[in-house]
């Protein structure tokens, strides 16, 4: 095989679906590349030496050849096959949503290496941690920032004037917080209570190693859940309207 055409990468499987026979075509995340797809012929045969190495979000370090097409899956092996997260439904549960998550928000080839670590990282932190849905609201706050959705949580995405240690209102639209005043009666804003205010805060500012010591209730982590998914749901819809919009007037054009 012509040398110049190989390239070598280490990458996280984020995605995998059927193809052909007994091929898979994967949606790769790589620390130089970005996201990339590429082709694992045969490795839906029992046989395979390398189904192995590409499950879904198996680390692993890959040789992949560039096709005209599609690229194809030449050598494949693991660096970290992250057990338990395959042997514990829950993990495995909140591994499929870490992958999911960044593959929606991020586009093919575009690198984002903070990213990746951040992923491999999860991935890791997934694997051991007791509250599996604090690892999840630390990545979802992260994530947001290495992609340009960082929520303003310090000062009312309105007035801008410094949140009061009151109830205020998180407002999915407007990127942030509202204050008390600005957030009252606002369409689209939601009331957060000061307690997940303050752990979202700390979520989004410490280090991983200071907030997996945080303790936090059952009625709290639902208030955090339900605003982080309003948060990432309205982004997700924003960015999809935008797509079949665009779809839309491409159409047209080709038919007018
Ligand atoms: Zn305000």
């Amino acid at each position: 095989m012509d040398r110049e055409r190989l390239y070598r990468t280490e990458a996280i499987v984020l995605k995998r679906t059927d193809f052909g026979e007994a091929d898979r075509l994967l949606t790769l995340y790589t620390p130089g590349l970005g996201k990339i797809r590429a082709i694992a012929k045969g490795v839906r045969r029992p046989t395979s030496r390398k189904g192995g190495h590409v499950e879904p979000f198996t680390h692993s370090q890959l040789l992949i050849a560039k096709g005209r097409n599609l690229d194809i899956v030449t050598q494949a092996e693991t660096i970290h096959a992250f057990r338990p997260l395959r042997e514990d439904l829950l993990r495995t549960t909140y591994a499929y949503y870490a992958v999911e998550l960044l593959d929606r928000f991020v586009e093919e080839g575009v690198e984002n290496r903070p990213l990746f670590d951040l992923l491999l990282a999860t991935l890791t932190w997934l694997s051991e941690a007791d509250d599996l849905a604090l690892t999840a609201r630390f990545y979802e706050l992260r994530l947001l920032a290495l992609v340009g959705y960082r929520p303003q949580l310090f000062q009312c995405v309105s007035c801008r004037r410094p949140i009061e240690p009151v109830d205020n209102f998180f407002s999915p639209a407007e990127g942030g917080v509202l204050c008390s005043r600005c957030g009252q009666g606002r369409p689209g804003a939601q009331r957060i209570s000061l307690s997940a205010l303050k752990v979202l805060r700390f979520l989004q500012t410490r280090s991983y190693s200071s907030c997996r010591r945080l303790r936090i209730g059952q009625k709290l982590h639902q208030e955090l859940e339900a605003t982080m998914q309003r948060y990432i749901v309205h982004i997700l819809e924003r960015n999809l309207k935008s797509v079949e919009f665009l779809e839309t007037l491409r159409r047209e054009l080709v038919n007018g």
